[in-house]
């Protein structure tokens, strides 16, 4: 069987087309749209991520700020910096990189960023508006992953998903989102027991569990699809998956490329909330 590449570069370049469009309206009406950035750790995965945001933000015409806490920052300090960018009306999309200074939780200090600015989803305001189905920024790449098959007329309808991961950035906002969407949902981690057995009796895998190679030719039923949004740093330094795409190669129907899948419609999706929030910020 061919295994067709579910490849991100098209969707985004679509996505971006758009957005580079709404930024200059909103541009041409008054100020660009504008991100900022808060970071308080001294990672450099986070750093890279860091720069590809402002690079991607440079390229659509939103203005994107960072403001660095240091990797030492407290709880209170990020608290009143996320709380005090909320309330700034020059401001209008907030995100908070992780990760964050030991002790610090993502729940607990992200419930700063009111749910207007919070292009990535990840207060729990944001997720209880995602969960009971009101509106508001579900976390992007979780919504990359149905995005994604969308654009690759993949069903969602019916069909059964088991999701590999239950983080509340990725894995359990994209189980909503599938149930939206009228998938049946199984959600697998880390102390699920016979992850072949389980992900194999699925239409639809999709790795979110940051462990290279977890997802192998055994954990896929033939004629199945694999989404992988898993990010990891490979042997030789570039990035690789959570699928071992060899060994599921010839057997999924189709498999989602790591570089170049879920991640750059990631991406296009944070400008496009960027823009949505200053659109509506500015009625
Ligand atoms: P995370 O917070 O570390 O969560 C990982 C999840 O995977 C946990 O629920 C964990 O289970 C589960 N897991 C770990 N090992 C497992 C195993 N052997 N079998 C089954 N489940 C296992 O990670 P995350 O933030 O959700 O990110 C997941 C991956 O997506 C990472 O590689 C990350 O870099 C990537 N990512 C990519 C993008 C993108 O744009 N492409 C964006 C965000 C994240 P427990 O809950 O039991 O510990």
């Amino acid at each position: 069987m061919d295994t067709t590449s579910l490849t991100g570069k098209q969707l985004a370049a679509d996505l971006n087309a758009a957005t580079a469009d709404r930024a200059a309206a909103l541009t041409a009406s008054g100020a660009a749209p504008r991100l900022v950035l808060v970071v308080a750790n001294d990672d450099p995965a986070s750093g890279w991520y860091v720069k590809s945001l402002q690079r991607a933000a440079g390229k659509l015409g939103i203005a994107c700020d960072t403001v660095d806490l240091g990797a030492d920052a407290s709880a209170d300090a990020i608290r009143a910096t996320l709380a005090e960018l909320s309330g700034d009306p020059a401001v209008d999309a907030v995100m908070l990189q992780t990760p964050l200074p030991a002790g610090v939780a993502l729940a607990d200090v992200s419930s700063a960023i009111t749910a207007a600015k919070d292009v990535d989803g990840v207060s729990p305001h944001s997720l209880g508006l995602l969960a009971t189905g009101l509106p508001g920024f579900p976390p992007a790449t979780a919504q990359a992953v149905v995005e994604l098959a969308k654009f690759h007329d993949i069903p969602l309808s019916g069909r059964h998903v088991a999701v590999v991961g239950r983080s509340n950035v990725v894995g359990k906002p994209l189980a909503q989102l599938l149930l939206a969407e009228n998938a049946t949902v199984t959600v697998c981690h880390s102390r699920t027991t016979d992850l072949p057995a389980v992900t194999s009796a699925a239409d639809i895998v999709v790795a979110a569990a940051g462990r290279a190679g977890l997802i192998t030719g055994e954990h896929v039923r033939a004629g199945a699809v694999v989404i992988d949004v898993g990010t990891n740093e490979g042997p030789d330094g570039g990035i690789v998956g959570d699928v071992d795409a060899e060994s599921v190669q010839g057997r999924a129907a189709a498999l989602s490329p790591v570089p170049g899948g879920v991640g750059p419609v990631t991406t296009a999706l944070l400008m496009a909330h960027v823009v949505r929030a200053a659109e509506a910020a500015r009625g």
